[in-house]
């Protein structure tokens, strides 16, 4: 018999840590490349499965990723983990798949002034734009998903038209892409436009997997997680110690952290593969050895499992 009151979540959730690409690109700061390196393998302790490992830009539009290819080459023995590269054109995803990357990342802006501050080129363009990555993809036999930018909404031209998302969905399915990430770049999503947004593209492209990648910068990623959980989605981004942000987009804050994610889905009974505890000391550390976090509750309040000592003093107090 089916409890009516039971909210219905899936059990199992991926997830792919960001971090090394996301994160380390909102540092201007170099990080160098052997730092990053041992980063990975701390994360790669932690259960992770799926890492959106750096991204192959040209070093002068993101000089903090300019060691793409040593950093990818240094972790090929982590066979375990799925990894994934950000690409902008074929000749990044050359050296990508150069460097034994199996899956490439495509991103795009669902709005044109986006599109221009970050391609230099209106979202259609930089869509069109991807279609001799995806046949150099396919020739290696290499894998592409892509993902929509400012998705639920753009810090210049506020709200994206659902008609201009199904317009990009569409041009991805028939590209031959069928894994999307959408992308709340800003935070300017809620989760009842997340549920309906979801809903709609769930039901008009049912053959495509849909991930979210979601942003913290008005202190609602976990609840417009909850928001896709409840559409059925079941892969989502996330960065250790909430790092991130985006160079175009001002006062742009960190990714949904990963412990804070994890704590959350682990309350709820769905499983993710990673070890909490091995994700909170791994943040406290980049937190330490970068100076920086996005903002993560784990860091400042624990789990909520993790109880503490009652007051010496707490006794009734009889008046
Ligand atoms: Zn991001």
């Amino acid at each position: 018999m089916t409890n009516s009151n039971e909210f219905v979540l899936p059990k199992k959730v991926e997830i792919c840590e960001v971090a090394p690409r996301d994160g380390f690109q909102s540092i201007k700061e170099w990080i160098p490349t052997e730092e990053k390196i041992a980063i990975i393998r701390k994360l790669a302790n932690t259960g992770v499965k799926s890492l959106e490992i750096t991204s192959f830009v040209h070093p002068k539009a993101i000089p903090q990723l300019k060691d793409a290819y040593e950093v990818v080459t240094a972790v090929q023995d982590l066979t375990d983990i799925k990894m994934r590269a950000l690409v902008p054109n074929v000749k990044g995803a050359q050296r990508a798949i150069d460097a034994g990357i199996k899956k490439l990342k495509l991103m795009l802006s669902a709005t044109d002034s986006h599109s221009i501050s970050n391609a230099n080129c209106v979202t259609e363009e930089a869509q069109n734009g991807f279609l001799p990555i995806i046949e150099l993809a396919e020739k290696h036999g290499v894998k592409v998903g892509g993902s929509i930018s400012v998705a639920f909404g753009c810090p210049f031209e506020g709200k994206v038209p659902q008609e201009r998302l199904d317009q990009i969905v569409e041009r991805y399915q028939n590209m031959g892409v069928h894994e999307i990430s959408l992308a709340d770049t800003t935070g300017a999503g809620n989760p009842k436009q997340v549920y309906e947004m979801l809903g709609h593209l769930k039901e008009r492209f049912p053959t495509i997997l849909f991930t979210m990648h979601l942003h913290n910068t008005r202190g609602m990623a976990l609840a417009n997680a909850i928001a896709g959980l409840q559409q059925g989605i079941t892969h989502f981004d996330s960065s250790i110690a909430g790092l991130g942000g985006c160079p175009y987009i001002p006062n742009a804050t960190g990714n949904i952290s990963t412990e804070d994610l994890v704590h959350t889905l682990h309350e709820m009974g769905i499983e993710t593969g990673l070890n909490l505890d091995a994700l909170i000391d791994v943040a406290k550390e980049v937190k330490a050895q970068l100076g920086q976090e996005g903002g993560s509750y784990m860091l400042q309040a624990g789990p909520c499992s993790q109880l503490h000592a009652k007051p010496k003093s707490q006794q009734k107090v009889e008046s």
